[in-house]
């Protein structure tokens, strides 16, 4: 087992993980030393919303912080509010309670195995291979050593779109990150002109709480098709009984035309098509480990949008205030792609964008907030970590952009895309490996597998 272990973020996976190993009664006691980026690690980008208009995109029931305790959610909310249901979709607030809660709850409980933790409430800047396994650079110039470490660090800070003019950004009026933002926006009674570029999940986000905070403003939302995320069905409905079938049918031909004609069809025969999307979840991460490269490309290229907006749904009160923006002719919605954004003398944001058809439109906009989803180009990103791993080859950049070269359990390939056996990834960052790995439900199983494996006898 590795006994010194360098658990690195501040969110829902690095504090899964952090539980998952501390309730554990091993062989010899662990030495945690979690860097947690500052202080109320546990919550991370999607858990510390303070509003209660963010709800989660996954049913209460689903929400559960390990493998072994799906309903562990389900039974917080319930504690604190009986009429809960486990279909409820409720807000990522009381989400990121559940979760310092119990993961305080283990870091009190640590000494019941012998266990002992370090919270480091700085980032980890750099990992050195060395002679006692991982040298880990943090703070100013200070160093630890550890036998393995884990990257749990989420997605990579968004970088702007091309095309946005430096003016632009520097004017703080284009909005590269919406999540501290969000966080400061003052309320505000002006007439102002906002566009949203993306159409996921976050763009609603985004839209939900400043149309509160600013209740004059007009909202413009542009994509490339101008569709909002699909919506989920108030009740639950079962995953399709004939998912096996399908799954089957679509091993036997790797090949994403052929897919995206078999779930079409398989579509046209089900009651609802949420059911067969539902059912091929246990089986998407291994669906996309039979994916040749240029077939996963191709998904990237064609079939991404649409499996983004089926998969991420809208709770149904969600897509309500939605449509009320849009009754209220407060949001409109734009098919088109963003050509510029640049300054003008008076100081608004002139936006070109190009039509479907090809032609080109100039507006003007008081705010834009870029909302395009997540960036996992470990090739060209700012985080020092992950540059520093870059740069000095100590691990493999995915070809498609997601995230790390990686096995699907976790373990990081180095620059001749061999497994390093003491440094791992969980979350996001595995997207090249496992497709599917930014959801709850799968990073509790991520956790516990590399739990499983950080503490097995050699
Ligand atoms: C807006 C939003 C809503 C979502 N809603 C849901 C939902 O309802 N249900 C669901 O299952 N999933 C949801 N997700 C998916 C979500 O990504 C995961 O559920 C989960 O939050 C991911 O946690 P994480 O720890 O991997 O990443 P993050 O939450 O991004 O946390 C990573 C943390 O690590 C920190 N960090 C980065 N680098 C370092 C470093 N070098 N050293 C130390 N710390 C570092 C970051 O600052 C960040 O705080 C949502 C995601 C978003 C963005």
């Amino acid at each position: 087992m590795f006994q010194k272990v360098a658990i690195i973020g501040g969110g829902a996976a690095a504090a899964t993980l952090v539980s998952e190993l501390l309730e554990r009664r091993t062989p010899r006691p662990l030495h945690l030393d979690w860097y947690a980026g500052g202080p109320e690690a546990g919550r991370g980008i999607a858990y510390g919303t303070p509003s209660q208009r963010h709800l989660l995109n996954v049913r209460a029931a689903s929400m559960g912080m390990f493998v072994s305790r799906p309903g562990g959610f389900l039974e917080y909310a319930q504690s604190l509010d009986p009429s809960v249901k486990g279909s409820d979709f409720l807000p990522r607030r009381l989400y990121g309670d559940f979760l310092r809660s119990r993961v305080e709850k283990a870091l009190a409980n640590a000494h019941t195995f012998g266990h002992d933790v370090n919270v480091v409430p700085f980032t980890a800047d750099s990992l050195v291979p060395s002679r006692e396994g991982i040298t880990i650079g943090y703070g100013e110039n200070d160093e630890n050593h550890a036998d393995a470490a884990v990257l749990a660090i989420g997605s990579l800070p968004p970088r702007p779109l091309p095309g946005v003019h430096d003016a632009a950004i520097a004017s703080g009026r284009y909005i590269t990150d919406p999540w501290p933002y969000l966080a400061a926006a003052e309320p505000d009674t002006r007439p102002l002109r906002v566009l949203v570029i993306g159409l996921g999940l976050t763009a609603v986000d985004v839209l939900l709480e400043l149309s509160e905070r600013w209740p004059n403003a007009r909202f413009t939302a542009l994509s490339r098709h101008g569709k909002l995320p699909e919506p989920h069905l108030a009740a639950v409905s079962a995953p399709s009984e004939n998912g096996d079938e399908l799954v089957e049918s679509l091993r036997d031909d790797p090949n994403v035309r052929v897919w995206l004609h078999k779930l079409r069809d398989a579509v046209a025969h089900a009651d609802d098509w949420r059911t067969v999307i539902d059912g091929m979840r246990p089986y998407t991460q291994s669906l996309w480990g039979d994916l040749p490269e240029a077939e996963r490309a191709r998904f990237l290229r064609h079939a991404r949008w649409a499996w983004e907006r089926a998969r991420h749904r809208m709770p149904p009160q969600v897509t309500a205030s939605v449509v009320a923006l849009e009754k209220a002719e407060r949001l409109v919605r734009r098919r088109g792609r963003m050509r510029s954004v640049a300054l003008s003398p008076e100081g608004h944001l002139d936006v070109v964008r190009a039509m479907p058809g090809g032609n080109t439109v100039t507006d003007a906009f008081d705010v834009v907030v870029q909302t395009v989803g997540l960036n996992t180009d470990t090739q060209r990103t700012e985080h020092r970590l992950v540059r520093q791993l870059v740069v000095d080859h100590l691990v493999k950049p995915d070809p498609l952009g997601l995230g790390f070269a990686a096995q699907a359990d976790g373990h990081l390939l180095d620059a001749e895309g061999k497994p390093r056996a003491n440094l791992f990834a969980i979350g996001s960052l595995l997207r090249g490996a496992l497709w599917e790995s930014t959801a709850i439900p799968e990073i509790r199983k991520q956790a516990q597998s590399v739990a499983n494996m950080l503490v097995a006898s050699k």
